[in-house]
């Protein structure tokens, strides 16, 4: 008998492992405290875990496979990852071990060590979702001195062919990004589209008998992540036909009553590779050929940049920098993050909608991601462990892989410019270009010191004026170090003098 692993974001139906039925292969899965305590996760994102493996062992058994599952409360389960896989070896005096490769660091490291120990033959598949292998970023970048996505992604479109004509970008251009930055002014968007929730339901009160100890809330009404791959792609679909028309030209913008937008929502299901990127690119792309002109061009390269670049991009990083990029904290931050991100409990209305946002959901998109949450984080000048953990734990998508260059490079700029050429910052202008957040907030976007003065104001000039050391030799900061030199002595002093007061106390704002 050979016993063959499945981790919680490995649930790839068209794996080669399951091409053949074998009768001497037993699959095993582990719902572990090991996993469910190594940071403290979002209630939905356990709950969502939990029900797309068990949707997975079902499917798996109902094809004949050899699976055994141990549960959140099977008393057989030892909670940890090696005690488990010994045991089950033992329980079935296996002959072999094999196991996909893990896409987190700290798994690979562990499933190095327990299988080195194993006196039986061990053997790491890969686990055929990336298009890219872990080293294939790394490769593509050597001997370059900027790693900036864009080089990258022509390289995808060019291997992989996708939105090309005669060896060239469709339409002439690679990037539509400009066409991407429009603001919401109300109207009609689409309901998201909204999963079978029954198992979830079922396991929900079972996450709590087990103790684990989690943030945000479970509503069986407003839990939408696919788990099971009918479901996922039922999800995709219905963004194709009804979403992607519109998704790029609102990719960037936010809105006080729309937690979704124009957003997929398919990054659980991607990151637990439910579906995998290639049949979410080509699905795209089918909607957009087949689409009278309402889906346009601009709109499927914004979508196709996503998967195809950023998040190969994110996850070819994360193997090129690891374990070092965990460290990094290239802006010498060391603030704590306010309490308020566990409560929504701020005055501060473009925070308060963003986090209660996240604790309802398990969720927010991209922008909420970096510039209200990530921004305000930065502006603080918090520690970026407190950051990444912040990260990891609330949305039900954050795997490391994925979750760490985005929190630690992209919005923090820890990584002192690997990932973004500039630090994502800014004052309150941005925000209110960019939402309409400002309407309903106590403070005013305009000022920059006074009672009510918008936060994010002061915080930014001090941000500039105390980082200047790490900033300085940043051509991209020369406009914004120009503005700061135009801020007279006493006028900067009292901002930084509200800034000091904000981040001694931010839970006061
Ligand atoms: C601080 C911060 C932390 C983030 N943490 C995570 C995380 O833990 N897990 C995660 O999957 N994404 C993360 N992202 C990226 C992005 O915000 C989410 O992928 C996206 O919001 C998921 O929602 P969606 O499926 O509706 O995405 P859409 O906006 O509809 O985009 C479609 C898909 O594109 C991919 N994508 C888009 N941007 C990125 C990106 N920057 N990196 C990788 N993939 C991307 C995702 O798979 C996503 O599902 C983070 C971004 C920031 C700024
Ligand atoms: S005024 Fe400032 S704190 Fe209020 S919503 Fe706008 S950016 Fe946020």
């Amino acid at each position: 008998m050979e016993i063959r692993l499945i981790l919680g974001d490995q649930l790839n139906k068209n794996h080669t492992w399951f091409t053949e039925l074998n009768n001497e292969v037993c699959y095993v899965m582990f719902e572990m405290r090991q996993e469910t305590d190594y940071v403290k996760h979002h209630i939905q994102k356990v709950v969502a875990f939990f029900a797309a493996m068990r949707n997975f062992a079902r499917q798996l058994e109902e094809d004949a496979h050899n699976v055994l599952y141990y549960t959140i409360d099977d008393p057989n389960n030892t909670h940890d990852l090696q005690k488990n896989i010994e045991k089950v070896i033992k329980l079935f005096g296996a002959k072999s071990f094999a196991y996909q490769l893990p896409d987190e660091y700290r798994l690979d490291e562990q499933l190095k060590k327990i299988t080195a120990n194993l006196k039986i033959p061990t053997k790491a598949v890969d686990t055929d979702h990336f298009l890219t292998t872990r080293k294939e970023l790394a490769e593509f970048y050597n001997g370059k001195k900027s790693l900036v996505m864009e080089f990258f992604y022509r390289y995808m479109r060019k291997k992989h062919q996708y939105l090309m004509v005669d060896n060239q970008p469709e339409g002439g251009s690679w990037n539509y990004d400009k066409f991407n930055r429009n603001t919401w002014k109300g109207g009609t968007i689409p309901p998201p589209y909204q999963p079978d929730a029954t198992l979830a339901k079922e396991i929900y009160p079972q996450v709590i008998a087990a103790g684990i100890t989690t943030i945000g809330t479970f509503n069986e009404n407003e839990f939408l992540f696919a788990t099971t791959r009918n479901e996922s792609l039922k999800q995709l679909d219905y963004f194709c036909d009804h979403l992607l028309q519109d998704f790029g030209t609102y990719q960037d913008a936010m809105h006080q009553d729309e937690t979704n937008l124009f957003h997929a929502r398919i990054s659980f299901s991607l990151n637990v590779k439910l579906i995998d990127p290639t049949e979410v690119i080509e699905r795209a792309i089918a909607a957009y050929r087949k689409s009278e002109a309402h889906i346009n061009l601009s709109q499927i390269e914004g979508f196709v940049r996503q998967i195809l670049g950023w998040r190969e991009y994110i996850r070819g990083l994360y193997w090129k920098e690891m374990p070092q990029y965990k460290q990094k904290n290239e802006l010498n931050n060391f603030g704590k993050l306010p309490a308020f991100y566990w409560t929504g409990n701020t005055k501060m209305n473009c925070l308060k909608t963003s986090i209660k946002n996240s604790l309802d959901h398990a969720y927010a998109h991209h922008i909420q991601r970096l510039m209200i949450t990530g921004n305000f984080a930065l502006l603080l000048q918090t520690h970026p462990d407190e950051v990444d953990d912040w990260y990891l734990g609330i949305y039900a998508d954050a795997v490391e892989w994925v979750q760490l260059p985005n929190t630690r490079g992209m919005s923090q700029y820890a990584d002192g410019g690997i990932l973004a050429t500039k630090p994502y910052v800014s004052s309150g202008s941005y925000v209110n270009k960019m939402s309409n957040y400002c309407k309903d907030c106590v403070y005013d976007k305009k000022q920059r010191v006074g009672e009510n003065a918008c936060p994010f104001n002061s915080l930014y000039w001090n941000f500039l004026d105390d980082k200047r050391a790490e900033l300085k030799g940043n051509n991209r900061m020369g406009m914004m170090y120009n503005l700061l030199g135009k801020i007279n002595p006493e006028d900067l002093a009292q901002i930084k003098e509200r800034a000091y007061q904000i981040m001694e106390n931010p839970d006061a704002f």
